[in-house]
């Protein structure tokens, strides 16, 4: 409810003087007074009309005003509406049995008019408080259950152990049965009992917080429990500890599967490019120290592959990519095969020398010449590759990656199958150095401008934020995409002036917004070059300060590998920045560099969940259970999550079943000008109803 909306006040009264003076009074103060004559008439009007609070006489024909309280109360049980009995000042039984009826206060007759306004105000008040604390304790208590939270307290004196009831679900096993420590530890696992024992009783004699992990046989299973205590409650009952009890075997579990994907793809079982380049880094170190042979990394990437797709179905698309996988793998002796894009695979191969080695690498991308039967159809699949050796090349696991894919690249835009690294540098370079040049005076011609992408709310189903993504109008290319030059602005040093832009004109946007009675949290992507920027911090509250906007509307985007660079300094900006009042998002989140817990080191507000988790979401478990995972942490947090790149309704519904909040994504809106998003903002309503 706004603050401008007019509080409802209902009036039931038999005496018309007193409903009109109470009118009178009262609309004048901003009131909107509903009036009736007797309880059940009342009855009726509060049912209809929901007002905030009820003013009742006690006597009254048709239906007293026990009665009508009463009733009120039972059609109103969550809301805590204030009602105020009108009784006589003598009347000590009248007053007792509005109480009983559920009235929260009276106010004696002849009524004294200049006290009233004031009694109602604080009623309202109060109702409010009341309606506050239920919805706190609700949201406490499912926040509680989703976490699997409970409480526990222990005596080290007579080593007396008590839990809070909820932990009985919890556990797997009543709580009485447990009421000491030496009663817990047949319930551990063996082996983690005499660690157990040794941190109560170290935490015991000495004064230690106690934070463990244990295994626990609970009806149904074994589980991970988590304890944590400390002594006393601030300063008090010091002869006991007391402490938080959590089952965490799902997000144990989950871990150990992110721990697993992180390193694999799912669909062929293949290493992904992170587990491929920690085997390029480990031969390297192997053939430094023999310094013999050559170590060729290869890049493939199926072509038209999507077209294949399109014509067999997903599900065959599917099918074929693990029949390549396959294939490469048993082609691949010695060597090994990666996954590490949708059609594209990486390769390791030893050879004597570098010709030795393409000649390998040749011979393996014959092996996919053959047709292949899927569903029992004959499909054919080409395919160009790009290679890159050790030493001539390259001395790094990245760098020889890219370098390959470089080369595969360029063999794709010259119609080849295989190109070499080094046969292309000049060609690239051109293109590279031609971009750098047109960057430098991009924006001194205004050549950029950004679009905004709308984020949807899914509790009430309003768009509530936007993304500001940067585009460079380039006056021959054309629209070039912020993926081909943002990494050319971090490289050549422009990031910095570019990303000042940004921050200004998104700042000046927002600010737009509020002045246009529509405000948007405006979210501004950083990268990592500007990130380590010292002067970011002033170019943020500078631009946000001249613009006018609210700290809070601004929510500023990191992505995990930037944050994770130099995580004391990210954590430090970061804190200064969100005391400030300004949001933080980690960008692009999903099984990257590190771990959900430690990440929940950083302030944060906001979790963008990266699109790739999304694109699947409707056919990949896996997917479910890690986006389930972080909602999870993000509720108990009480962090926002944003699903980013939702394309349509189904995608839309198992995101917000798996307790996402809010999604960014075609379904809402592609990015667009500033204008056509207030228009949208004026007609919008939320896809597939509901
Ligand atoms: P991002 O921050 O993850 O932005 C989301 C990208 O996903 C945007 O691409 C957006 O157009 C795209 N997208 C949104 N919804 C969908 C969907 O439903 N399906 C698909 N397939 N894609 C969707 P865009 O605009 O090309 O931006 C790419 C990246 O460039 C951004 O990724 C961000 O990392 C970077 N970027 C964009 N603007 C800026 C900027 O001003 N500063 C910095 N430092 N980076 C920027
Ligand atoms: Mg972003
Ligand atoms: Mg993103």
């Amino acid at each position: 409810m706004s603050a401008t909306t007019r509080r409802k006040l209902l009036i039931i009264e038999d005496m018309q003087a007193t409903r009109m003076l109470v009118k009178g009074m009262l609309s004048k103060q901003g009131y909107e007074v509903l009036q009736a004559e007797n309880g059940a008439e009342g009855v009726v009007l509060f049912e209809r009309e929901h007002p905030d609070i009820v003013l009742m006489d006690v006597m009254m024909p048709v239906m007293d005003g026990f009665e009508a309280c009463r009733r009120i109360r039972a059609l109103d049980r969550a809301e805590g509406t204030p009602i105020l009995m009108l009784t006589g000042a003598e009347d000590i039984e009248a007053i007792e049995q509005a109480f009983e009826a559920g009235a929260t206060d009276f106010i004696t007759k002849p009524i004294n008019w200049a006290l009233l306004t004031q009694r109602i105000r604080y009623a309202l008040r109060g109702g409010q408080l009341v309606r506050e604390v239920r919805q706190n304790r609700l949201r406490q208590a499912s926040a509680q259950r989703i976490a699997q939270l409970g409480f526990w307290s222990w005596k080290p004196s007579d080593d007396s152990l008590e839990w809070s009831e909820d932990v009985a679900e919890l556990l797997g096993q009543a709580p009485e049965r447990i009421a000491t420590l030496e009663a817990l530890l047949p319930y551990v696992r063996a082996d983690d009992r005499e660690r157990v024992q040794r941190e109560f009783r170290a935490a015991g004699t000495a004064d230690l917080r106690l934070d463990l992990e244990l295994r626990f046989a609970g009806s149904g299973g074994e589980r991970i429990i988590r304890m944590i205590g400390e002594r006393g409650v601030e300063g008090r009952d010091l002869d006991r500890f007391f402490g938080a009890v959590q089952n965490v075997t799902d997000s144990r579990r989950a871990e150990a599967l992110v721990d697993y994907l992180a390193l694999h793809d799912e669909l062929t079982g293949l290493g992904n490019r992170r587990l491929f380049s920690q085997s390029i880094r480990r031969d390297l170190e192997r053939l430094h120290l023999t310094n013999q042979g050559v170590l060729l990394v290869g890049w493939i990437d199926l072509s038209r592959f999507h077209r294949h797709n399109d014509m067999l179905g997903e599900a065959a698309g599917d099918t074929l990519l693990r029949q390549v996988a396959q294939r490469l793998r048993l082609q691949a002796v010695n060597g090994e095969i990666a996954r590490v894009g949708g059609d594209e695979f990486a390769v390791l191969l030893h050879a004597d020398d570098n010709a030795a080695a393409l000649h390998r690498f040749g011979h393996l991308l014959d092996g996919l010449d053959h047709p292949f039967r899927v569903h029992d159809q004959e499909t054919f699949l080409t395919c160009t590759a790009g290679a890159a050796c050790f030493p001539d090349h390259g001395s790094d696991p990245e760098q020889l990656l890219t370098l390959a894919q470089e080369a595969q690249r360029q063999a794709r835009s010259q119609g080849r199958r295989i190109v070499q690294s080094g046969e292309i540098t000049a060609a690239v370079r051109t293109n590279t150095l031609d971009l750098e040049r047109a960057l430098r005076k991009a924006l001194d011609k205004d050549e950029f401008h950004l679009v905004y992408q709308p984020q949807m709310d899914l509790r009430h189903g309003r768009i509530v934020g936007a993304e500001a993504l940067l585009r460079w109008q380039h006056p021959e290319r054309g629209l070039v995409s912020p993926v081909e030059f943002i990494p050319i602005l971090e490289e050549c040093g422009l990031i910095t002036a570019v990303g000042a832009w940004v921050i200004e004109e998104a700042c000046r946007q927002a600010r737009q917004w509020e002045l246009a009675g529509t405000p948007l949290r405006v979210g501004i992507n950083l990268s990592a070059r500007q990130f380590h920027d010292p002067a970011l911090f002033d170019t943020i509250v500078t631009a946000s300060g001249r613009s006018g906007v609210a700290a809070g509307s601004i929510e500023l985007e990191i992505t995990e590998s930037l944050a994770m660079q130099n995580p004391e300094h990210a954590i430090e900006l970061l804190k200064r920045l969100r005391k400030l009042g300004y949001k933080i998002a980690i960008d692009d989140f999903g099984i990257g560099y590190s771990s959900l817990e430690y990440l929940l080191r950083f302030p944060l507000d906001t979790i963008k969940i990266d699109r790739a988790f999304v694109h699947r979401i409707t056919e990949s478990q896996a997917d479910r259970t890690i986006v389930r995972a972080i909602t999870a942490m993000a509720q108990t947090l009480g962090l926002t999550t944003i699903a980013e790149g939702i394309e349509h309704l189904r995608q839309c519904d198992f995101i917000e079943a798996l307790g996402v909040t809010e999604i960014q994504g075609y379904l809402i809106g592609r990015p667009m000008p500033p204008a056509e998003l207030h228009r949208l903002l004026g007609t919008f309503a939320r896809p597939g109803g509901s």
